[in-house]
């Protein structure tokens, strides 16, 4: 099971992400100081840290850089504020492996940590994903409908892979952006419709239904 630290000092923030973290089944740590997440990161045993930038002692970017130059590779998301562009390239910079810009919904940062955390942790209940007759293996990174292989691309695949992890639920274009192309994605792309007309026509059409105005949900 993946452990996750919270470095945040707005009770209000932490509990909610802990409360969702747990019930995805992670183990959960918070932690408001600086200073003290950096030594807890350096003990060990942390799988992927959620760090915040404000925080009353050293900043989020002073952890990262104290963490790095340390050579830890642990993945770290950074929380930004939406409007700081600067926040998040002097973030990223830093060596973040990706950023939230809140508010933030839960599912989104959910859809992140997930991603940078999937090549770690075999024996995870979570390895196989199914819905119908639809099958994604996160570890060899195949896919099969109704037990025949379908050749995805890597993108392809971290698609199929958030819809999987999501069924039913409604994923905007934003998310589905976000979560598969990461922070490097023009918002007016239309590159998740392309993406989901390949899904439909290699894994099956009436998997993935469009929500006008909204999204798509796998059904
Ligand atoms: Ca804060």
């Amino acid at each position: 099971m993946s452990q996750i630290l919270i470095v945040e000092d707005e009770p209000r923030i932490s509990a909610f992400v802990a409360k969702g973290l747990r019930a995805a089944g992670f183990t959960c740590l918070i932690e408001p100081s600086g200073e003290a997440a950096v030594r807890l990161v350096l003990d060990g045993d942390i799988d992927l840290v959620v760090l915040d930038i404000g925080l009353p002692d050293i900043d989020g970017f002073e952890v990262l850089s104290r963490l790095r130059g340390q050579g830890v590779t642990t993945p770290v998301i950074m929380l930004t504020a939406r409007s700081s562009v600067a926040d998040t390239v002097a973030g990223l910079q830093s060596g973040a492996d990706d950023y939230m810009p809140k508010p933030f919904s839960f599912d989104e940062l959910l859809a992140r940590i997930h991603l940078r955390l999937r090549n770690e942790a075999p024996g995870d209940s979570a390895m196989v994903l199914t819905h119908r007759e639809l099958s994604l293996d996160l570890r060899t990174r195949r896919a099969t409908v109704a037990g025949r292989v379908v050749d995805l691309t890597a993108r392809e695949f971290t698609l199929a892979e958030m819809f999987l992890r999501n069924p039913g639920h409604v994923l905007s274009r934003e998310q589905l952006l976000s979560g598969a192309w990461g922070y490097d994605f023009d918002p007016g792309s239309n590159v998740v419709d392309v993406y989901v007309r390949y899904l439909r026509r290699k894994l099956g059409a009436d998997y993935f239904e469009t929500v006008r105005g909204m999204g798509y949900r796998l059904v």
